[in-house]
């Protein structure tokens, strides 16, 4: 019989979410009546850019027509994609990209997953704690852990925690790490790095030999100007640092499917023999083996984003939702909430009232105030007694969910 790969069987079953859905659904069937405000789930709920829609309608029509009918394309992508990408969202940052070091794919956790395939089972790997679960689980699947302890932290995997002493900006690791995972904006908690405190994470990569993936997705929701979008806005990082983006987030791709990378030529690991290897060459030599590209027409909608139309539109709705989480802050505050992040992410990380645990807080939350959030243990054990609310929804339920849970915590 054919063996499976049993790395899969140390991985907790997904609970986070089904249970979730288990519990909304026993109270809506319990109380049809209710009318239940979802702030829960991180996907985004306004429809594409009228620009980006109508680009991604012409590359399908283009489809249609002997002249512009598009078969494969190169598997990383477009030129006239990554060209446009570098031009208008990295060089006004003071970031040069040569085209080679830009890998356009359909979505970003595809891509945090599949880098793993280029580095060596034995390095040592840093995540935080809360994380984004893609990071913990692909580990996991390839086979870097051992099993997992009862706290749910696994063998061989560096947890940074999280918390409020350090305003959720873990520190740095005490000993020495190959892979170091950062996401900011963070999902969950909302928080941002400045450059000073980016700067000693590059520091420590290049000091320890380290790469770093940087996990991008939510850059375009940074309102503070001097908060970098990119990691290469800090020195030295074109030598350490593996940047991941997202339309998702940005541009409302959460369906459409379509992500990038960036490579630089100069980060370097080494082979078995300790000869300097570039990690481009191979991400390069992996993407055209396993993948064909991100589908035409999905390209082509990509690109509109940074017309100046879709830009501008674009922007409208980045700007509807950090309303919504605005409106979240100010009212939770009022509520004498303690909240974290939803300045410049849309993400609200809330300290739960008296010392609730998460699901505690998620069930009252559901019965009281029919209010569907995310409880924060669901996304590693330092997220216990904090729970995330998202700024994703339809505004006028965000106004109503914030006005019962003002009337209810006073
Ligand atoms: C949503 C999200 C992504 C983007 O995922 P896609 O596969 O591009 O939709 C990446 N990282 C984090 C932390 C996210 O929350």
């Amino acid at each position: 019989m054919a063996k499976i790969n049993d790395n899969y069987l140390k991985l907790k079953a997904g609970y986070l979410f089904p249970e979730i859905g288990r519990r909304v659904r026993a109270f809506t069937a319990a109380n049809p009546s209710a009318k239940v405000i979802r702030l829960g789930i991180g996907d985004v709920t306004r429809p594409l850019a009228p620009a980006v829609l109508k680009a991604f309608h012409d590359a399908v029509d283009d489809l249609g027509t002997t002249e512009n009918f598009a078969g494969y394309g190169p598997e990383q992508g477009y030129d006239w994609l990554i060209n446009t990408i570098i031009e208008k969202s990295y060089t006004p940052l003071g970031v040069s990209l040569k085209t080679e070091e830009m890998f356009i794919s359909d979505g970003s956790k595809c891509d945090c997953a599949n880098i793993l395939d280029i580095f060596a089972l034995d390095n040592i790997v840093a995540i935080g704690d809360p994380v984004y679960p893609v990071y913990n689980d692909t580990n996991v699947m390839i086979g870097r852990t051992g099993e997992a302890n009862e706290k749910g932290y696994y063998q061989n995997i560096v947890y940074l925690p999280c918390n409020e002493a350090n305003s959720f900006i873990p520190a740095l690791p005490t000993g020495k790490v190959d892979i170091i995972y950062l996401c900011f904006p963070n999902n969950p908690t909302g928080v941002v790095a400045d450059k000073a405190e980016l700067k000693k994470w590059v520091d420590y990569a290049n000091a320890n030999d380290a790469v770093i993936f940087f996990d991008a997705a939510y850059e375009a929701f940074i309102t503070d100007p001097s908060i970098p979008h990119s990691i290469y806005e800090i020195e030295g990082a074109k030598k350490c640092a593996i940047e991941f983006r997202s339309f998702s987030k940005t541009a409302g791709f959460t369906g459409v499917r379509c992500g990038l990378v960036v490579v630089p030529e100069e980060v370097m690991g080494t082979t078995t023999l300790g000869e300097k290897y570039s990690f481009n060459k191979l991400w390069l030599r992996r993407t055209t083996t396993k993948f064909n590209g991100a589908s035409y027409p999905v390209q082509r909608a990509a690109a509109a984003v940074y017309s100046d139309e879709g830009w501008r539109q674009t922007r409208e709705i980045i700007d509807y939702y950090m309303e919504n989480a605005r409106i979240i802050r100010e009212g939770l505050t009022e509520a004498g909430v303690t909240i974290f992040g939803g300045v410049n992410a849309p993400y609200i990380w809330l300290k739960t009232p008296d010392g609730m645990t998460s699901w505690d807080f998620f069930d009252k939350l559901l019965t009281e105030c029919n209010v569907v959030g995310t409880p924060g243990s669901g996304f590693g054990p330092s997220g216990e007694g904090y729970f995330r609310l998202s700024a994703f929804g339809n505004q006028d339920n965000v106004i109503e969910a914030v006005e019962r849970i003002k009337k209810n915590l006073k």
